[in-house]
């Protein structure tokens, strides 16, 4: 009986998926207006030289200003976006904007790297390194300035096609990092082969640091393996005083984590770079200009 009464029920609630795409549909829409209507922003993470602890760059990560709903994050809208192939959209506007902040910081005399992440579908499209050039050219953003991350399942997909677009940004002196390294399905032999320059550790490997034995040695082999490549290794998600003195001890080159600074508006990065920089001049290390 209670199967068969599951099945009427499933037919009686039949009309509810044609409401669920409805509802999808509505927020695709409104997703493609929030864009029109300048209410995607970029928030900005800083991450610290784990020596010094002096702000190194910062990483950008979109938030939606909605007017009801208020501050949304990417986990929220993000996948809309993908369903609704607004990827190529949201990534345009995000590159924009980016080189829009690098150049002007470079104009106010703090020049800082700024580092966006790119969907692999954006990547992969034709169009991809041209976008990034006449981005640069339109802002006057220096392509040094500007980092481009990628999670290591990008490799996976089409790795001729990755190495392809990789090499061009890269002679064009765009830096390349690897995102949420050790969560994915890394070919290493192809990873190798491209031109990143910083190896992103994944926050989940980093939870357990300080209880888990496995999970040191795990890192600490991640952090070697990034030195002997040449690459830079940055953690991502450091929470606490005792992570912090672990990667430290491990020789892990730069930090990111609420514990260091949470994801900031553009205000508040600029207050933060002020400070800085006049701490920078009070301890004598400013450049003489
Ligand atoms: P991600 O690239 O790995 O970015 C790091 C995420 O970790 C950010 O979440 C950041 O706020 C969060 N985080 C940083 N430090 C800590 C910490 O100490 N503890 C914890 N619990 N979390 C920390 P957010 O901003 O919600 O972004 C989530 C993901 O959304 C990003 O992961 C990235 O994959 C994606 N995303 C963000 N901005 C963009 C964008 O502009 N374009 C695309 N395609 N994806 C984006
Ligand atoms: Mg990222
Ligand atoms: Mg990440
Ligand atoms: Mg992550």
């Amino acid at each position: 009986h209670a199967k068969r009464e599951g099945r009427q029920r499933c037919e009686f609630y039949n009309p509810s998926i044609e409401d669920a795409e409805r509802r999808m549909a509505a927020e695709e829409q409104e997703l493609r207006q929030a864009l029109q209507r300048g209410e995607l922003e970029l928030y900005f993470q800083p991450q610290y030289d784990v020596e010094t602890l002096g702000l190194r760059s910062v990483e950008a990560l979109i938030r939606w200003n909605h007017p009801e709903r208020g501050l949304l994050l990417p986990g929220t809208f993000m996948p809309v976006a993908e369903r609704a192939s607004m990827t190529t959209d949201v990534g345009e506007w995000v590159l924009g904007e980016a080189a829009r902040k690098i150049a002007e910081l470079e104009r106010r005399g703090t020049p800082l790297q700024i580092a966006v992440n790119i969907s692999p579908s954006h990547l992969e499209e034709l169009s991809f390194v041209s976008l990034v050039r006449s981005t640069l050219q339109q802002t006057g953003a220096s392509s040094h300035l500007l980092e481009i991350e990628v999670t290591e399942d990008v490799a996976m997909r089409d790795p001729e096609l990755v190495a392809d677009r990789l090499s061009q940004l890269s002679t064009m002196g765009v830096s390349i990092s690897i995102d949420d390294f050790g969560t994915g399905y890394s070919n290493l032999a192809s990873l190798i082969k491209l031109p990143f320059s910083k190896l992103k550790i994944d926050r989940s490997l980093l939870d357990v640091l300080e209880s888990n034995g496995e999970a040191q040695i795990l890192v600490q082999t991640i952090i070697s393996m990034a030195n002997c490549l040449g690459f830079h290794s940055v953690a991502e998600g450091v929470e606490r005083e005792e992570q912090l003195q672990l990667l430290s001890a491990m020789g892990c080159d730069f930090l990111q984590g609420f514990y260091l600074s949470r994801p900031l508006s553009w205000a508040q990065l600029r207050i933060a770079l002020n400070e800085q920089s006049d701490r920078s001049v009070n301890k004598g290390f400013r450049k003489a200009s």
